[in-house]
């Protein structure tokens, strides 16, 4: 069994070791030490890296009371290392694990809102309530955790058997039997925990809570501690400087100019639709009054227009004049409407259908009006074979 150096001095960073066993883990190089500062993924911590000797440990797992060192290369069994981690990683690790025991006691104690599960993520760091919170309560929690970490309390480690564990007031029932790792932080909170913590409060620097959302039945709230509470209120500070520049407006104004800008919006769409619409059926008069002398037959690629505006601006031709029409857009991919008036026989949809079997595209309608888009090909071309089958009716 691997002696886990971590258990007692989460602070050691360097160490000497041998190893006892040289294997593969899937397809890569791994070894077990006699003892180990590397703490392997579990209850919520990611894993340890670092290097032994000039070989690096890429990854550090739980197998069977032992920790695995996975390795870029092989080292032989008996053979003497000196272990470093990466302490800058582990010691983010420490201060988001410390900030989630304090986090976690203070939501149990001000509202006996229970901790269900913890991750922490290489950005973010969440922890699952029972219960739902108000923000409000949020922050209260959040004032609570602060006020531990300004007191720079001490946050011990002690080992206990279960008989002695079962007299103490635990925060939550231990998963595991046998001598417990107690982490307490004075006065404040005692849970089982095998993972690594810093030596005070203090050390955790701040944490902050940046969201909330409703998970099965409770909250998730995800938090941040140290230097990643710094790097979200960075981020923010960027975001929100970059929204005030492009508004105009004061950080606290934003919501409200955002507001104001989205109803402005919706607005000058609606307004923009009014026009658009009375365009369509100034074009589709203009382009009924030259269907006479083209025999009553419109082939046209319009402009600025979608699909909706061409079908506005098709029926606009056909509720005027005895008219069979095929209009076009002229930007790619190519948009269709075929139409007729009430008094021609002409089938919009077989026009329709002759045409993207030609050119590609697809659509659909009724005899009187079809439409479609995705054509590809020359437009010339397009409305000279759309011409031909309007003729031919
Ligand atoms: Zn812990």
């Amino acid at each position: 069994m691997t002696s886990r150096i971590y258990y007692t001095d989460p602070y050691c960073r360097r160490f000497d070791a041998v190893v006892t066993k040289a294997f593969a883990h899937e397809g890569r190089p791994a070894v077990l030490l006699d003892r180990t500062a590397f703490y392997p993924t579990s209850g919520g911590q990611p894993f340890d890296v670092g290097r032994l000797g000039t070989i690096d440990v890429i990854d550090a797992i739980e197998v069977d009371d032992d920790v695995a060192h996975v390795l870029s290369a092989p080292l032989t069994s008996g053979a003497a290392v000196s272990g470093e981690i990466d302490w800058a990683r582990r010691f983010d690790h420490m201060q988001q694990h410390t900030g989630q025991h304090v986090l976690s006691a203070a939501f149990d104690r001000l509202f006996d809102n229970r901790t269900v599960s913890f991750h922490m993520g290489a950005e973010l760091s969440t922890i699952d309530l029972a219960k739902e919170m108000t923000w409000e309560q949020m922050a209260r929690a959040e004032d609570e955790a602060n006020r531990i970490i300004c007191e720079n309390r001490e946050v011990a480690i002690r080992f206990v058997s279960p008989e002695e564990a079962s007299t103490l007031p635990l925060r939550k029932e231990p998963a595991r039997g046998g001598v417990l790792r107690l982490i307490d932080v004075k006065d404040f909170d005692l849970s089982a925990c095998g993972g690594t913590h810093v030596a005070r409060t203090g050390a955790i620097g701040a944490i902050l809570v940046p969201a909330v959302e409703k998970f099965k039945g409770g909250v998730r709230v995800t938090f941040v501690c140290g230097g990643r509470a710094l790097r979200v209120f960075r981020t923010l500070r960027e975001s929100v400087a970059g929204s005030v520049r492009a508004l105009s407006v004061l950080p606290h104004e934003l919501p409200g100019a955002i507001e104001r800008m989205q109803a402005e919006a919706k607005d000058l769409r609606r307004a923009i639709k009014k026009f658009q619409e009375s365009l369509a059926s100034q074009e589709g008069i203009r382009l009924a009054g030259e269907a006479g002398t083209a025999g009553g037959v419109v082939v046209e690629a319009l402009d600025g227009w979608d699909a909706n505006g061409l079908k506005t601006i098709a029926s606009a031709i056909t509720a005027r004049t005895s008219a069979v029409v095929a209009l076009f857009s002229i930007s790619s991919p190519i948009a269709v409407v075929i139409a007729r008036s009430a008094d021609r026989a002409l089938d919009a949809s077989a026009v329709l259908r002759a045409l993207t079997a030609r050119f590609g595209g697809r659509g659909g309608g009724r005899g009187e009006l079809a439409q479609g888009g995705g054509l590809a090909g020359s437009l010339a071309e397009i409305c000279d074979a759309a011409r031909e089958l309007l003729t031919s009716d």
